[in-house]
């Protein structure tokens, strides 16, 4: 296997990170602080395909390959958590799913709105009682009366969702009939009975709104089943799956720019008469960082192009989201270390990257539950 980035997706790397570096990354603080994503930032992503990585091209998307969308996630995790998170998820779990689930009328319903840089998608999966065990919490449900859904129930922890055109929702569309009675139905925002709740006051990701929702009563048609009735589950397990690899891309983001600011201070400051980079504790740091990013990007790259040739792809996902999370935050931890008290201080980036990674090894299936993921796979292969 050979994993050195194609010309085109090295000049694709190069195009995104330049637009970080100008639109993004300045904004990173501000974003936080304010707790409001830079929409002029994004109304400019459509240009590079951002707000439509592997949507086909006719919906307005960019229709790249899997590896080249984990490049474009981790150079907006390099530039600002929050704009990553907002903007991945968009993708992956509201975008993907449309993409490959929809009816051609949900695709041209919902797709271009998507794409065009004007509103970021949410998908609805977890529930105040049901994180990791979905199949056993969930209970949102949907009853059909006439050509209406009626579903009623709530979720929480949601990304997106005052921004979004329609919010992907799993429910539970038969109670008797375990894993295959669920559903995903698609609804917009407007509908009466749905309310969308004020984001939560957050660690981190300030920007990115993480909201709880409401349904009660709230009538839908038929038609916004997405896929088929009862599939829900396993759609909602495959969309994991690829969303576990932006997510891994995400943290190796974070993780290259806090190493990246704390060899920078650890060059400039000096400690015992000599810059804090020549003294052997903190080149440590520095090497075991370099080597974690590395393997924690290899294994992104991996579980992408596996993804890309049709091969299964599940426990490398795994693996890779657990790697890269994990190592995002033992070097924004140690990124912190490096800074002493300064990297304690609001002043310096790696207090807000530090905030900002804690997430990824809960979000998209807890570290616990990639363990259990890679367990399985290698019970069952050994
Ligand atoms: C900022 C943010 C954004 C989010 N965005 C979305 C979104 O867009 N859409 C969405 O649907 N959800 C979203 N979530 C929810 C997130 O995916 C869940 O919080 C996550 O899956 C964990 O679920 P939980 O919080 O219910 O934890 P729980 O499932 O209650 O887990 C609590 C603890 O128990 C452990 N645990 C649970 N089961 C096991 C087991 N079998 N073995 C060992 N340990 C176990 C877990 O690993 C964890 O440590 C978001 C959350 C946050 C904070």
């Amino acid at each position: 296997m050979d994993f050195e980035l194609t010309q085109e997706q090295a000049m694709y790397q190069r195009a995104v990170r330049d637009f970080c570096e100008g639109e993004v990354k300045p904004y990173a603080a501000q974003v936080d602080e304010t707790g409001e994503l830079r929409w002029e930032a994004i109304q400019k992503m459509p240009m590079l395909g951002l707000t439509g990585l592997q949507v086909p091209e006719e919906y307005g998307g960019a229709g790249l390959d899997t590896v080249t969308a984990a490049i474009a996630v981790e150079e907006l995790g390099r530039a600002c958590g929050s704009t990553a998170l907002s903007v991945s998820a968009h993708n992956g779990l509201c975008c993907g799913p449309i993409t490959n689930w929809g009816t051609p009328a949900q695709k041209e319903r919902y797709l271009p709105k998507l794409t065009s840089g004007s509103h970021l998608g949410a998908l609805a999966l977890t529930e105040p009682g049901a994180g990791s065990d979905l199949a056993g919490g969930v209970r949102t449900s949907a009853v059909r009366e006439g050509d209406s859904w009626i579903i009623d129930g709530s979720k929480a922890w949601i990304t997106n969702p005052k921004y979004a055109p329609v919010i992907v929702t799993l429910v539970r569309t038969d109670k008797e009939a375990g894993t295959r009675g669920f559903s995903m139905i698609l609804v917009e925002p407007q509908t009466a009975g749905l309310t969308i709740h004020p984001p939560e006051k957050k660690m981190g990701l300030k920007g990115s709104p993480t909201q709880m929702l409401s349904y009660d009563e709230v009538r839908v048609p038929l038609d916004a089943t997405l896929g088929d009735e009862g599939r829900g589950f396993h759609q909602t397990m495959q969309t994991l799956d690829s969303g576990r690899i932006s997510i891994g891309a995400l943290s190796v983001g974070l993780a290259q720019a806090a190493f990246e600011e704390a060899v920078k201070y650890a060059r400039q400051r000096r400690a015992f008469g000599k810059p804090i980079a020549e003294h052997q504790a903190i080149q440590w740091m520095i090497a075991d960082a370099a080597l974690e990013i590395e393997a924690a990007r290899l294994m992104v790259y991996r579980a992408a192009w596996l993804k890309d040739r049709g091969r299964d792809f599940a426990r490398a996902a795994a693996m890779a989201k657990l790697m890269a999370s994990e190592t995002a935050e033992k070097v924004c931890r140690n990124a912190i270390q490096i800074h002493g008290s300064y990297g304690y201080s609001r002043e310096f980036p790696v207090e807000r990257i530090y905030r900002d990674q804690r997430l990824m090894t809960i979000g998209e299936g807890t570290s616990e539950i990639q363990r259990l993921v890679i367990a399985r796979k290698v019970l069952a292969e050994m």
